[in-house]
């Protein structure tokens, strides 16, 4: 038998203590000392800090130069009450690792066991941490930084956990993988006046109104269409409670998701060209602006072949999506620059769904995890 150069065990104590400690985006510096000391104690040639907020990188150099292969994970929660009771559970009110993202953290962390025990054959592994994933921040404030430079690889992989599917199942798509998202805050302006007096002013609850209705119709949530589309209402306010007053401002948030950057940018249009018609017909001032935007991760076809190779070697079942996933992930940031791949790992058929507040990372898929990642870096050292 081989011996493994990292414990599971250890793996599942640390993912557990960094579920009870959840951060949100961009706040995450608890977790990123937490990681730290963990990575430190298992000798990297070279830690940097800080990259793009709190995110961190620890470097295994080879015993022989050659290529620069990164592996990336998230270090961010999500800004939702987990509603679990077991002992782990998240001790932060409101704030909950429901994205599976302290699992890919274990993951990773395994792979600094692995290489502290058993150095690259050549060239070099970096392992990435990355800041404030879910609000699409995170990996352009990585790439935009100065120390990152110095670590720029010639390939990076990330693994991304997926409720739905068996548990330790890989699953794959070459091309396209996640989805185009973009997201609009519209803001309406009318006149206020005495809520008795109504129509002295310019109250733009019809507007909204009117926005909600044809931006639903402009949906095409046939996920088997091309040209999938959904414009999802995330949050909208008017007006004040406020009894002796007609509102005059409104402002309403939409999540637009589509499978291909060519398709988001036409829903765009759509979406700006009846927020103008709809504006104009009330006579409201509109301004917009759009935020959190997550370009498609594009998996590279060699990279996308060792994936399924580790796969094989690992005897682990193989599905190959038919279509992107509807969800964003800013790692495409990453695959527009190298080279690379975001595979799935199966979280079990029975599992709920990321984001949903009963959501918890099977302990049990970490190995799988590793193992699929020190195979696949294993390929990509000597390619
Ligand atoms: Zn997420
Ligand atoms: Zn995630």
């Amino acid at each position: 038998m081989v011996m493994k150069g990292y414990s599971e065990v250890k793996l599942t104590e640390l993912r557990r203590e960094l579920h009870r400690h959840p951060e949100l985006s961009g706040e995450e510096v608890q977790t990123a000392i937490r990681i730290s000391r963990f990575l430190a104690s298992h000798s990297p040639d070279r830690m940097m800090h800080h990259i793009g907020g709190t995110g961190i990188a620890a470097v295994f150099e080879g015993k022989m130069p050659g290529k620069r292969v990164m592996v990336r994970c998230e270090l961010d929660a999500l800004p939702i009450e987990e509603t679990n009771t077991f002992n782990y559970r998240s001790t932060k009110k409101g704030i909950g690792h429901l994205c599976g993202h302290d699992g890919h953290m274990a993951m990773v962390a395994g792979l600094a066991m692995h290489y502290a025990s058993v150095r690259p054959e050549k060239g070099s592994v970096v392992l990435l941490f990355q800041p404030a994933e879910e609000t699409g921040a995170g990996a352009a404030a990585v790439l935009k930084h100065q120390d990152f430079k110095s670590i720029e690889p010639d390939f990076i992989f990330a693994i991304h956990n997926l409720p739905g599917y068996r548990k330790g199942e890989i699953v794959i798509r070459e091309g396209n993988f996640t989805g185009s998202v973009n997201s609009i805050v519209i803001r309406l302006k009318g006149k206020k006046a005495h809520a008795a007096e109504p129509m002295k002013g310019n109250n733009p609850a019809r507007a909204v109104a009117a926005i909600i209705g044809k931006l639903r119709e402009a949906e095409i949530r046939d996920p088997l269409d091309p040209a999938f589309s959904l414009l999802t209402p995330v949050y909208i306010q008017m007006g004040s409670p406020a009894y002796g007053v007609s509102a005059d401002e409104a402002e309403l948030h939409y999540t637009l998701r589509c499978r291909s950057e060519e398709h988001l940018t036409r829903l765009e249009e759509d979406c700006i060209r009846l927020i103008t018609q709809i504006a104009a017909n009330h006579s409201l001032e509109l301004s917009y602006s759009w935020t959190q935007k997550f370009i498609a991760t594009k998996n590279n076809p060699m990279a996308i072949q060792w994936v399924k190779s580790a796969a094989m070697e690992h005897k682990l079942s193989i599905v190959e999506a038919d279509l992107p996933f509807s969800w964003g992930e800013d790692f495409g940031n990453f695959t527009a620059r190298f080279p690379g791949a975001l595979f799935g790992l199966g979280a079990g058929k029975d599992s709920p769904s990321l984001h949903q507040s009963d959501y918890d990372f099977p302990d049990d898929i970490i190995g799988t995890g590793v193992e699929m990642f020190i195979a696949v870096i294993d390929k990509a050292l000597e390619a």
